[in-house]
């Protein structure tokens, strides 16, 4: 059994065959996905996929990417979806300097006042941060108590020492089963079994030896086995460790 902590069903990559990955899921071994939405259309449509099938959960938010359609009624809708019983998270939320460097400050005034809603509403919270390390460790070290997971980790081990003391979860995807990964090996050094959360990111990152193709929550084991090979452990335990902590920060009980 497993859990990918984070896909993207609602992607247009998936509109030929949505159903019928989605119903097969369970079938391979799928238990539970966490979905996250990305702006307005992507945060309806990961809710609709969550009332649609139980093994789904939502987590809702504005992407730092999607600035554009920021506007002064993002926050409240955000905040009413949230109350929603199957949504578990506040993201995906956070910084992005790789693909826009002009709108520094939009991004960051639209990650704090979600940072804010989190700590208000008591949600764990999911970050995107793509060369912004030192602004997003920042941003959340300014709300105590504040809880969550930085998806696809890509900054330093030393950084992730800073946010595993403070309970900080970090995600891991299909790079670390690329060659040459050696920061993905610097940083599971530093990171203990309990903190690992498993994420695909599809239909993105396909990990090792299915690159090229789409992604899916079926590909967690690719990455489970290479966690597994780094830390010495057996793929079945870093995919249990993975199930339990993906359950524990979202609080889903079944
Ligand atoms: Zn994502």
């Amino acid at each position: 059994m497993l859990f990918d902590t984070h896909a993207h069903y609602d992607s247009a990559s998936f509109d030929s065959d949505r159903k019928e990955i989605l119903q097969n899921l369970p079938a391979q071994g799928v238990q539970l996905v966490v979905n996250p939405g990305c702006e307005r259309v992507s945060n309806a449509a990961v809710l609709a996929l969550s009332n649609e099938y139980s093994y789904v959960y939502a987590a809702v938010g504005w992407h730092p990417e999607e600035w554009e359609s920021w506007d002064a009624l993002s926050l409240a809708e955000i905040e009413e979806m949230a109350r929603q019983p199957k949504v578990v998270a506040i993201g995906e939320i956070g910084l992005d300097y790789y693909w826009d460097k002009e709108h520094k400050e939009l991004q960051k005034e639209m990650l704090h006042a979600q940072l804010k809603l989190a700590m208000k509403l008591k949600l764990p919270v999911i970050i995107h941060d793509r060369e912004a390390h030192e602004d997003c460790l920042n941003a959340v070290s300014c709300y105590p108590g504040l809880r969550g997971v930085f998806h696809c980790y890509s900054g330093s081990a030393e950084m992730a020492q800073i946010l595993l003391k403070d309970g900080w979860y970090l995600g891991f995807d299909g790079p670390v089963t690329y060659k040459n990964n050696k920061k993905a090996a610097e940083v599971l050094a530093v990171t203990p079994l309990d903190r690992i959360l498993l994420e695909t990111d599809s239909p993105y990152m396909t990990p090792v030896p299915r690159r090229g193709q789409r992604n899916d929550s079926t590909m967690i084991p690719y990455i489970a086995a290479k966690i597994a090979e780094i830390k010495g452990l057996s793929t079945e335990e870093v995919l249990q460790a993975g199930l339990e902590n993906g359950k524990r920060i979202f609080g889903i009980s079944k």
